[in-house]
C-alpha cells in the first residue's frame, strides 16, 4: 500500500470520525434534553401536586375553623333569652341589662383569644362591646350586615388593622401587631331571618391567632409561595387574608391584564383545580385553587414558577456541564484514537515499505538469473515485484506492473481462477497453464507454478511462469508432423482417417455423402529402381501437386503410403461427378513429368468407395477402396473402379491366387507356350515368344495377365522367370540340336527382372546351363521399363548386345516413350502392340502402325507386328514391309510339344 493510499485511507477513516462524534454529541445532547425535559415535568407534576395538597389541606382546616366560628354565632343569636336582652338594651340601654347580655354573650367570646365582641343596632351604633374597645364608626358594619342577611349566615370580614386614630385613611396598612377581623352575625327579631334585623354581634377575631399562621404557613422553604383566602360574592371577589408581597391590599384589587389567566379568573367562575398562570403581580406561577366547603370562600395557593423551576436551572447547568465534559471526553479520545491509528498506519506502511525493500532486495538476487519469469504478489494478487525477465516479457515498466493484479495478465474466465485460488489456498501450491497478455495485448502461453511463500510475517504469492512458446510451437509442429506427410506436406494416413471419421459423422447428420477415392500409381516401384529415390520423391511430389490442384478446398487428399493417394470428396451430389474426377486424376496423372534430363510417364489405379452407400466404417471403407483400386490395377491399370460387394470375393480369390503362386513353382505347375515368329519375306518360322502358362491343380490353365502382376507385386517373377528363361532355352537348345532350322527365342522380361543387379550373372549362367548360343536369345522389354532410367538401361542393354542377345522393345507405342531417344537404345527390334495391330484395316486412316515401321526402318530396327489375327492385316503389314508378325492368324502360342509339330511339319505360309 503506498503513502497515497494510506493519506486517502486516513482521510475517509477521519471524516467517519467526525461524523460518528457528530453523532454521539447530538445523542448526548439529545439524552440531555430529554432527562432535562422530564426533570422539568416532575418537579412542575411534584409542584403541583405539593400546591393542591397544601390548598386542600389548608381549605379544610379553613372550613372547619369558619364553621366552628359559624356555629358559636348561630348559638348566640339563636338565644331568645339574649335576643330579647337586645332588644331591650336597644331601648333602654341601662347597666343591668348590659351586664345580663355580656353574662349571656361572654360564654360566646370562648378561650381562643379573640380581640371582643359588639353589638352593634341597626344603625351601626355601638350598643355595647366585651373586651377590647372597638371603633364601630370607622367600619361599614351596615352593608356587611345587609350580605350577611343576604348569605343568610354570618359574614366574616376581610382581615383589616383597625387604625389607632380617626385622621387614618378608610384602607389602613395592615399592621401586623393589630390585625382584625370581624365576624358579623346579624340579630334578628325572635330570631327570624326574614324580620329587619335588630343588629348585629360583631366577633373581632384575632387572625394571628389562627388565620393568618394558617396561611402564612409553607411547609417548604419558599420565598415566593403564598396562600390567599378570598370571597366570591356574586360577580365580586374579596380577598380575606393580605397578600404577601403588596402591604396593605387586603381589600385592593390589583387586575393583571386580562390576556393573562389568573386564579382570579378560575374563583370568578367557580372554578377550583391546579393553574399555570399569572398572579396578581403579573408574575407566572403554578397556582391550586380550592372552594371551602360549605362557603363561598376559595383558597387559592400559589408559587411562583421561577422559584419551582429553579432547582431545573441548576440541572440543566449540571446537564449542560455534563454533557460538555462527556462530549469532550469523547471527543478527546476519539481524537487520541485516530492520533494514534494514523501513527500506527504510517509506521506499519514504513514497515511493510521497508519488508517490501527487503524482499525485492532478496527477490531480485534469487530471479535476477532464473530463465523463468517470476512474479511476487500479495496476498490480493497484486503485483509486488517481477523479474527481468518478467518485466521483458510483458513489456511493461515495473511501475504499471505493480498496479495491476496477476489475474489481469491471465487470460483466464472467472470460473477457473476461483478454482485456481482455491486450490492454492488448500494446498499452498498451484500449477496450471495460461495465455499471458504482453502490453500490445497478444498472447503467449505460458505454464505457471504458483505458491505461498513466508517473508518474515507476510505471505506472498510467488509465481514461476514458463514460457512455453518455444514448446508449444515444437508440440503443434510435431502434431503437424505427426499429421502429415514430410515429402508432399499432405495430410497422412492419420489425419484422412481422422477426417473420413469425421466427414462421415458429418454424413449421417446431414444426409449426404462421402466419396473416398484411393489412387495407387502403376508400376511406381519402378521409378524408384530406375532412377533413384529421388526422382520417385520428385514424381511423387508432382503428382501429389497435380491431384491437390485437382481438387475444391474443401476436399481433401492425403499421402497413404509410398506411392499411394487417398482422397475424400464431401457432400458429393451424385456419383458420376466422382467418375469425372477419378478420370481427371487419370489424365493429370499421366501427363509426362520432367524429372529435368528426361521425361517419365505415370499411370495410376483408382479405387472409389462411398459413404454410408458401402459403408459407414471407417476401417471397412478404406479397405473397400483397396479392394476396387486392386480391381482396376487387375483390369489392366490406368482405370478407375468402385466398389461393389462382390470385389470382395475377387480379393479373396486374388489372395488364394497368390498363396498357390508361392507353391507353384516348387510343384512344377509352370508350362511355357512358344508361339511362332514368321518373316514376312519368307514365310518361315524364324523364331517364338516364350510365354508362361500357369497349370493349376484346381483353376486349369491360368494366362499370365492373372498372374504375372502378382509375382511381379510379390517379386516371385525374379525366380519364376529365370525359369522360364532356362525352359525356353533348353527348349531351343533340344530344337536346334534336333536339326531345326535356327530359331531365335524372345522372352518376356519384366521391369522387376531388368532391374534386378544379379539378371546378367543369372542369364549368363543359363545360357551356358542350356548350352544355347546368346544370338538366338531376345529379351524383350516394355517400352515404359526402358524409359525410366535412360542411362543405366542403356548400360543394361549394351552389356547383353555386347554378349549378343537381341533386345526387343514390347508393346511398343503404349507407353508414352519418348521417341527421341530410341535411338539412343542399343535395341534390335520393336514390337507393335497387339492394340494397334487390331485396329489396322483398310479403310483405317491410322498412321501410327506405318510411323513405327518407316520409324524402324530409319533407325535400322527390326519390326514386328503381335496381334495379327486376319488376312487384311497381314496384307497391310506386308505393304507397309513389317520384317516379322506374330498372331492367331497363324498360330496361338502352342505348348512345345505341339510347337515340335508344327516344326515338324514345316508349314509353309501361304502368304506369296
Ligand atoms: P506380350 O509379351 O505382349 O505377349 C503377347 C501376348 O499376345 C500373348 O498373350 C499372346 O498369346 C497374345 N497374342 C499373340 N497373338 C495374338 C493374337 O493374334 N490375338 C490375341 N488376342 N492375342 C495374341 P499371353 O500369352 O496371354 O501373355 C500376355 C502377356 O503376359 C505378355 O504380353 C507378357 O507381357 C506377359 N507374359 C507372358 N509370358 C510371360 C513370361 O514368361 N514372362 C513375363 N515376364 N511376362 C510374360
Ligand atoms: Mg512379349
Ligand atoms: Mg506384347
Amino acid at each position: 500500500m503506498n503513502l497515497d493510499t494510506i493519506n486517502n485511507k486516513l482521510a475517509s477513516s477521519k471524516t467517519f470520525l467526525v461524523a460518528c462524534f457528530a453523532l454521539f454529541s447530538a445523542l448526548v445532547v439529545l439524552v440531555g434534553l430529554i432527562f432535562y425535559a422530564y426533570q422539568r415535568d416532575t418537579i412542575i407534576t411534584g409542584a403541583k401536586n405539593n400546591l393542591s395538597i397544601m390548598s386542600d389541606l389548608k381549605a379544610h382546616q379553613i372550613s372547619h375553623w369558619r364553621q366552628e366560628r359559624i356555629s358559636r354565632a348561630h348559638l348566640m343569636t339563636a338565644n331568645l333569652y339574649l335576643l330579647n336582652l337586645i332588644q331591650q338594651y336597644n331601648q333602654q340601654q341601662n347597666a343591668d341589662l348590659r351586664e345580663k347580655i355580656i353574662q349571656a354573650i361572654e360564654p360566646g367570646i370562648g378561650g381562643d383569644g379573640d380581640h371582643s365582641i359588639f353589638l352593634i343596632n341597626e344603625n351601626n351604633q355601638l350598643l355595647l362591646h366585651i373586651g377590647a374597645a372597638h371603633r364601630c364608626a370607622e367600619r361599614d358594619y351596615a352593608a356587611m350586615i345587609a350580605q350577611a342577611q343576604q348569605a343568610h349566615e354570618p359574614l366574616f370580614g376581610p382581615i383589616y388593622s383597625p387604625s389607632t386614630n380617626a385622621e387614618d385613611s378608610n384602607e389602613p396598612s395592615i399592621n401586623r401587631r393589630h390585625l382584625h377581623m370581624d365576624l358579623v352575625t346579624p340579630i334578628y327579631r325572635n330570631n327570624d331571618p326574614e324580620q329587619q334585623p335588630l343588629g348585629a354581634i360583631i366577633s373581632v377575631i384575632d387572625p394571628d391567632k389562627f388565620l393568618l399562621p394558617l396561611m402564612q404557613l409553607w411547609p417548604t422553604k419558599a420565598t415566593s409561595a403564598e396562600s390567599v383566602l378570598v370571597r366570591k360574592m356574586g360577580d365580586k371577589i374579596t380577598r380575606l387574608t393580605p397578600l404577601r408581597f403588596i402591604s396593605g391590599g387586603t381589600m385592593t384589587a390589583i387586575t393583571p391584564p386580562s390576556e393573562l389567566e389568573t386564579p382570579g379568573d378560575y374563583v370568578t367562575l367557580g372554578k377550583v383545580g391546579l393553574l399555570a398562570g399569572y398572579d396578581y403581580r403579573s408574575e407566572r406561577i403554578f397556582a391550586a385553587i380550592t372552594k371551602i366547603a360549605k362557603s363561598n370562600w376559595f383558597m387559592i395557593s400559589k408559587i411562583d414558577r421561577a422559584e419551582v423551576l429553579r432547582p431545573l436551572a441548576q440541572l440543566g447547568a449540571l446537564i449542560a456541564v455534563t454533557i460538555v465534559l462527556i462530549i469532550g471526553g469523547v471527543g478527546m479520545i476519539m481524537w487520541l484514537w485516530w492520533r494514534r491509528q494514523q501513527a500506527i498506519s504510517r509506521a506499519l506502511h514504513y514497515e511493510q515499505e521497508l519488508q517490501n525493500r527487503t524482499i525485492i532486495t532478496r527477490f531480485d538476487n534469487l530471479t535476477k538469473n532464473s530463465n523463468d519469469l517470476i512474479v511476487l504478489c500479495n496476498e490480493d494478487g497484486v503485483i509486488i515485484d517481477a523479474n527481468k525477465q518478467a518485466i521483458a516479457a510483458y513489456g511493461q515498466p515495473i511501475e504499471e506492473l505493480r498496479q495491476k493484479k496477476l489475474r489481469a495478465m491471465c487470460d483466464m474466465g472467472d470460473t477457473e481462477c476461483s478454482l485456481m485460488w482455491r486450490q492454492l489456498e488448500q494446498h499452498n501450491e498451484t500449477n496450471f497453464a495460461s495465455m499471458q497478455f504482453r502490453q500490445d495485448g497478444s498472447t503467449f502461453p505460458v505454464e505457471i507454478t504458483a505458491s505461498w511463500i513466508k517473508v518474515g510475517e507476510r505471505r506472498l504469492l510467488q509465481a514461476i511462469i514458463r514460457d512455453v512458446t518455444e514448446r508449444t510451437e515444437a508440440a503443434e509442429l510435431l502434431r503437424h508432423q505427426a499429421q502429415h506427410d514430410p515429402l508432399t506436406g499432405l495430410p497422412n494416413r492419420t489425419l484422412i482417417t481422422d477426417r473420413l471419421q469425421q466427414a462421415i459423422f458429418k454424413g449421417k447428420r446431414q444426409h449426404s455423402q462421402t466419396a473416398l477415392l484411393f489412387l495407387d500409381l502403376d508400376r511406381f516401384k519402378n521409378i524408384n529402381d530406375t532412377l533413384g529415390h529421388s526422382a520417385g520423391d520428385k514424381v511423387i511430389t508432382t503428382i501429389a501437386q497435380r491431384i491437390h490442384n485437382s481438387l475444391r478446398e474443401t476436399d481433401t487428399v492425403a499421402r497413404f503410403g509410398g506411392d499411394e493417394f487417398m482422397i475424400l470428396v464431401e457432400n458429393i451430389n451424385n456419383i458420376a461427378d466422382i467418375a469425372t474426377l477419378a478420370l481427371k486424376f487419370i489424365d493429370v496423372i499421366r501427363q509426362p513429368i520432367d524429372l529435368g534430363e528426361q521425361e517419365v510417364y505415370i499411370t495410376t489405379s483408382i479405387g472409389i468407395s462411398i459413404a454410408p452407400n458401402d459403408s459407414d466404417n471407417t476401417d471397412q471403407l478404406i479397405r473397400f477402396v483397396e479392394t476396387a483400386m486392386y480391381r482396376a490395377k487387375d483390369m489392366g491399370r490406368n482405370n478407375y473402379q468402385f466398389y461393389t460387394s462382390n470385389m470382395n470375393a475377387h480379393t479373396s480369390e486374388r489372395l488364394a491366387l497368390e498363396t498357390s503362386l508361392r507353391k507353384a513353382l516348387a510343384n512344377n505347375e509352370f508350362v511355357v507356350y512358344y508361339q511362332p515368329q514368321i518373316e514376312l519375306s519368307s514365310g518361315k518360322i524364324v523364331g517364338s515368344e516364350a510365354l508362361v502358362r500357369w497349370q493349376h491343380p484346381q483353376r486349369g490353365l491360368v494366362p499370365p495377365d492373372d498372374f504375372i502382376p502378382i509375382a511381379e507385386e510379390t517379386g516371385l517373377i525374379t525366380e519364376i522367370g529365370m525359369w522360364i528363361l532356362e525352359q525356353a532355352c533348353r527348349q531351343n537348345s533340344q530344337w536346334q540340336a534336333a536339326g531345326f532350322p535356327e530359331l531365335s527365342i524372345a522372352v518376356n522380361l519384366s521391369a522387376r527382372q531388368f532391374l534386378d543387379r544379379n539378371l546378367q550373372r543369372d542369364v549368363w549362367d543359363i545360357l551356358q546351363r542350356t548350352n544355347f548360343p546368346a544370338k538366338y536369345l531376345e529379351l524383350e522389354i516394355t517400352e515404359s521399363l526402358s524409359m525410366f532410367d535412360v542411362n543405366s538401361s542403356i548400360a543394361i542393354m549394351d552389356a547383353f548386345t555386347a554378349k549378343g542377345i537381341s533386345i526387343a522393345i514390347d508393346d511398343f507405342g503404349t507407353g508414352y516413350s519418348s521417341l527421341s531417344h530410341l535411338h539412343l537404345f542399343p535395341i534390335n527390334k520393336l514390337k507393335i502392340d497387339r492394340s494397334f495391330i487390331n485396329q489396322l484395316s483398310s479403310d483405317s486412316n491410322d498412321l501410327l502402325v506405318p510411323t513405327i515401321i518407316a520409324l524402324a526402318q530409319q533407325l535400322k530396327l527390326k519390326v514386328i507386328a503381335e496381334g495379327v489375327e486376319t488376312e487384311q492385316q497381314l496384307n497391310i503389314l506386308r505393304k507397309l514391309n513389317c520384317h516379322l508378325i506374330q498372331g492367331y492368324y497363324f498360330s496361338k502360342p502352342l505348348p512345345a510339344h505341339d510347337f515340335t509339330e508344327l516344326l515338324q511339319n514345316s508349314i509353309k505360309l501361304t502368304c506369296k
